[in-house]
């Protein structure tokens, strides 16, 4: 998709601080190759004021940082520097985790953690923040002016990727650009149904599997490695996340390649 010479600028529309590089970091780094500007704007980067939640403060520490630190500043140096690796732009956005938001009566919104090998309960989205994020993203698209913005297709419905997902696809329907969504890894090796349930409105097109070279494949998995304090949770002896992530891709793949899943939206 993207020799196709009428993509020259890509925004990518990541949930967090790594799901853009963890699910279509083959897709940015070839796309920059190929001479598309690329800019990842990740939307939920923003610093929580303290007090943490219990969950927040057990994640930080899942990270291998101190319960009170300021683990989203030091997420999004981790960012930087991965993407930066990949030849692509970012921007952080200024919303909060799930696991530093308060549900209206004032609760915590999350009270266990959440991790891609676990069921998340059934999410409640809060449309006054899909509404708000995408006021943020036709910000970001006004100024960049993407030929084609990607994002996550929520494959495992994690409450902040249906989030962002959805204040993507609404934000790009209103800036007339076209826009992809692609398969969240690592939560699809997890066996997450890849069925997914867009807006009234928004429909998902075929998949398409664009297999990628050797050194698009170990680029990605290097700026992957960019992000100890999520290595943590997703790789180690048990879990295999490189690995799995490339038999899991040349079991998708038609000729056993390595490559990435994407799929239009259609209105
Ligand atoms: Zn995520």
């Amino acid at each position: 998709m993207f020799r196709n010479p009428e993509v020259s600028r890509l925004l990518a529309i990541s949930p967090h601080l790594d799901d853009a590089a963890l699910s279509f970091g083959a897709g940015v780094a070839e796309a920059a190759q190929d001479g598309v500007k690329v800019t990842v704007y990740t939307v939920f980067a923003g610093t929580a004021p303290p007090p943490y939640s219990p969950v927040a403060e057990e994640m930080h520490e899942v990270w291998g940082l101190s319960p009170e630190d300021d683990a989203p500043l030091y997420r999004r140096k981790e960012d930087a520097a991965a993407l930066g690796h990949l030849g692509v732009d970012h921007r952080h956005g200024r919303f909060l985790d799930s696991i530093y938001r308060r549900s209206p009566d004032g609760r915590w919104l999350t009270d266990r953690v959440v991790g891609p090998t676990q069921d998340e309960r059934r999410p409640g989205i809060d449309p006054d923040l899909v509404a708000e994020i995408r006021d943020d993203i036709k910000s970001v698209i006004e100024e960049i002016d993407p030929t084609l913005v990607v994002t996550c297709a929520a494959v495992g419905g994690n409450r902040d990727h249906v989030t962002a997902r959805n204040a993507a696809l609404f934000a790009a329907r209103d800036k007339n650009v076209p826009i992809r969504l692609w398969e969240d890894l690592p939560y699809a090796l997890f066996g997450k149904a890849r069925a997914v349930e867009l807006p009234d409105g928004f429909g998902l097109g075929s998949p398409d599997f664009a297999p990628v070279g050797a050194e698009v494949r170990t680029r990605k998995f290097e700026a992957v490695a960019k992000y100890p304090s999520q290595l943590g949770m997703l790789d180690g002896p048990e879990r295999n996340l490189f690995a799995r992530l490339e038999e899991y891709s040349r079991k998708t793949s038609p000729q056993h390649e390595y490559g990435e899943t994407t799929w239009p939206v259609v209105h």
